[in-house]
């Protein structure tokens, strides 16, 4: 139930990828196995740009989202940048400088701020994540991309859409972006495959020199496994994204249940969110020891997001919700995927409501 940190690499990419790692060859030879290797990585762009509603001449594979990020974080290093305060790490510690876009209490970009940071003056870049990784909370980044290009129509916008894909439908040329990150291992495919898309005229920074690979984009050999897997998951994750929503019905079944135990405060509850992603936070109870007690039991959950988990710190996002440190260091994130059963969440509901019983009148006991 950490899917949002990882999900599950899908059976069908795993054989995929076993096969073509037993392949000999490098994508820039002319021979014959060379040439395989180079039709694994083109049939790849084309499932990753038809994930993304584009097309694969704009898709450039990187080894992840946050290098991905980077090259367009980077590319902006001497410009004035708007990135939204709940931005993954990748993207905020790549532009320290940048201008911090406030959200709403239920983690929605705030829109009167956003314009008032617009009105101050021509930004060079925007960036503004499609789905939050910690709360599930859905961007109308089309909307709010339209709106700086229609005051500056110079301005370039980027999308980190790594928690979006798979769970909603991307569509790079309506969203009016000209730069959007991917990552393979989200949505079933493998680890160390992610993509940079740029709409023409985009101007990325070239992180690593070398070779001529990726349209002199992006030097060293390419990854061919991990690029079959993460286009083959791609197209599995497309297929599916109907029965993707269908996860909503069990996330609010595990809420519904939940608040009938202990009053449970549900981040983003208001706004959209994608189907599988639930942030709760018990008040009292925190996420490390709520963490401890169901890894026990078999569960995996997390708390906020993998990268800053390990410490019992409230996270970035939550703080920028306005939510208490001492709430946010109760916040347990559950996501789930398209494996995960009726069954699982009965299993999950009824380990946690054991655990949260019990700290609960411990907690009471030491009030
Ligand atoms: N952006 C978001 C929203 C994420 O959730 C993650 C993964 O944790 C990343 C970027 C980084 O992706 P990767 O693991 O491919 O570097």
């Amino acid at each position: 139930m950490d899917y949002n940190a990882s999900a599950p690499l899908r059976p069908e990419v795993l054989a995929l990828m076993a096969e073509v790692l037993g392949r000999t060859g490098n994508a820039s030879s002319v021979h014959g196995f060379g040439r395989s290797a180079r039709a694994a990585v083109e049939k790849a762009r084309e499932q990753v740009a038809a994930l993304a509603g584009t097309v694969a001449s704009q898709i450039t594979f990187t080894a992840s989202a946050t290098e991905a990020n980077n090259m367009v974080l980077q590319a902006f290093r001497n410009g004035r940048i708007l990135a939204s305060a709940i931005e993954h790490p990748s993207v905020l510690e790549s532009a320290p400088h940048a201008e911090l876009i406030p959200v709403t209490a239920d983690g929605v970009v705030d829109e009167a701020a956003y314009e008032a940071l617009l009105d101050k003056g021509e930004p060079a870049l925007v960036s503004i994540m499609a789905v939050n990784n910690e709360t599930g909370v859905i961007q109308n980044v089309g909307r709010l991309a339209k709106i700086a290009k229609k005051k500056y129509p110079g301005v370039h916008v980027h999308t980190d859409a790594v928690q979006a894909a798979g769970r909603l439908p991307l569509d790079f040329p309506a969203w009016h972006i000209d730069y959007m990150s991917l990552s393979a291992h989200k949505f079933g495919g493998p680890h160390g495959a992610g993509a940079l898309i740029t709409a023409p005229g985009a101007k990325p920074v070239k992180l690593l020199h070398g070779g001529g690979q990726e349209k002199r984009q992006r030097a060293g050999t390419e990854n061919v496994a991990g690029i079959a897997g993460f286009g083959l998951a791609s197209e599995l994750a497309q297929k599916n994204m109907e029965g993707f929503q269908k996860l909503a019905a069990l996330r609010d079944r595990l809420e519904t249940e939940a608040k009938k135990v202990v009053p449970i405060l549900i981040h983003g509850e208001k706004a959209p969110r994608v189907a599988n992603t639930s942030l709760f936070s018990t008040p009292g109870i925190t996420a490390q020891t709520q963490i401890m007690g169901l890894d026990l039991d078999g569960f995996a959950v997390s708390s906020g997001s993998a990268c800053s988990s390990g410490t019992v710190k409230s996270s970035h996002v939550l703080r920028a919700m306005g939510v208490a440190d001492a709430v946010g260091e109760c916040a347990l994130r559950v996501s789930f995927g398209p494996d995960t059963r009726s069954d699982d969440i009965d299993a999950f509901v009824n380990a946690w409501s054991k655990m949260a019983a019990r700290l609960a009148k411990k907690e009471q006991a030491h009030a």
